[in-house]
């Protein structure tokens, strides 16, 4: 049986991962899920916002699903999420962005997978007040870790067999850190004739997306322009319920929703489950139960095309429970029909 860390998290994070752990059992995947909680209710119930045991779980495991944690806005500790991720290298966050049938948007072609760089940039958390009223925060861009990313997605879009790759930045104000980061990725794309490149400035990259999003394939980004460009794209698909995540390290990786903890609607069993749920189906990728990942995608796409079960955010009006169940009796409908 495979043990993998499941980390609760904080606001709707509860909801979404118990969503998770019902629609995999509907699958029929026998996992000994580790819970160990991360964030505000780990600090309230051990005086650590990442407990050892938490730490240890990972390390263990080398899988994990992470709810969303709660960061504090200019105070507090540093971000859990941006901590787990330098720790456990997870260089690649991983964030595929589809249209889907059923949800009103004013697009219906969105096809997207952002890979956003993730352990170095604005948040390695170099910050300092230079003098009073006077602030400074250091971006760090390195060749390795630049190489290292565009690497990753060239090699992601050769091997889903995805035709462009579109690095983004702003080299034209930050001539040394974002060019840097352009000039790697740039040598990589010499190795990968095949794969169309191309470049384009964040800001463009921005209005381009909500205007023409169906021109784009494989967007590669610096670790804060990939931060908000997805919330962007997420946004051209129905909103954050809707978009799953990883992230890819070299032998250890940590799934995730992109949204966050959403306090506003905790506790109310209206989060939408779809983004955790659809991480879950790329963690059964990236485990080779390719057919169980599918099915669940599937079963996703399924109940938000009849629209009769799906939460309040993407115009429906049943709760978290109920959207989870009407997937899993998909799920369950579908594997009775295939043994029998
Ligand atoms: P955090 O501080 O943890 O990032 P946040 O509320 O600032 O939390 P998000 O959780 O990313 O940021 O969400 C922004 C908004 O998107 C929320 O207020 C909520 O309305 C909506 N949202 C996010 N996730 C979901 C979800 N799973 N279901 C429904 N609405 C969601």
């Amino acid at each position: 049986m495979k043990e993998i860390t499941l980390i609760p998290g904080d606001g709707i994070g509860t909801e979404v991962t118990a969503a998770v752990q019902k629609v995999l059992t509907a699958a029929n995947q026998s996992i000994a899920w580790e819970i160990v909680n991360g964030g505000e209710g780990a600090y309230q119930a051990t005086g650590q916002y990442i407990p050892d045991a938490l730490l240890d779980s990972i390390s263990t495991n080398k899988i994990a699903f992470k709810g969303p944690i709660t960061t504090p806005i200019g105070k507090g500790f540093k971000s859990i999420n941006v901590t787990l991720r330098q720790k456990y290298n997870t260089f690649a966050n991983v964030r595929p962005v589809k249209s889907m049938e059923g949800i009103k948007t004013p697009f219906n072609n969105v096809d997207l997978v952002i890979i956003r760089e993730n352990s170095e940039d604005l948040y390695c958390g170099i910050e300092h007040l230079v003098t009073e009223g006077v602030a400074e925060s250091i971006k760090v861009i390195t060749e390795k870790a630049s190489l290292r990313i565009g690497e990753y997605a060239f090699q992601y879009a050769k091997k889903h067999g995805r035709n462009k790759v579109t690095s983004v930045h702003k080299a034209n104000i930050m001539k040394i850190s974002d060019g840097l980061f352009l000039d790697c990725i740039r040598r990589v794309a010499k190795k990968y004739p095949e794969i169309e490149y191309e470049e384009v400035i964040v800001d463009n990259m921005c209005m381009q997306l909500v205007m023409y999003p169906e021109k784009y394939d494989v967007l590669v980004l610096p670790n804060l322009y990939g931060d908000i460009v997805s919330d962007l794209a997420a946004g051209l698909v129905g909103g954050l319920g809707l978009v799953p995540g990883a992230n890819i390290g070299e032998d250890i990786a940590i799934f995730e929703a992109v949204h966050g903890s959403a306090p506003q609607i905790a506790g109310k069993n209206e989060a939408n489950p779809t983004a955790c749920i659809l991480s879950a189906a790329m963690m059964l990728d990236y485990i080779n139960e390719r057919s169980a990942a599918d099915l669940i995608r599937e079963a996703v796409a399924y109940v938000i095309r009849e629209g009769k079960h799906t939460t309040k955010d993407i115009g429906g009006n049943a709760t978290t429970e109920e959207m989870t169940e009407a997937i899993c009796s998909y799920i369950r409908t579908v594997s009775i029909n295939a043994a029998g």
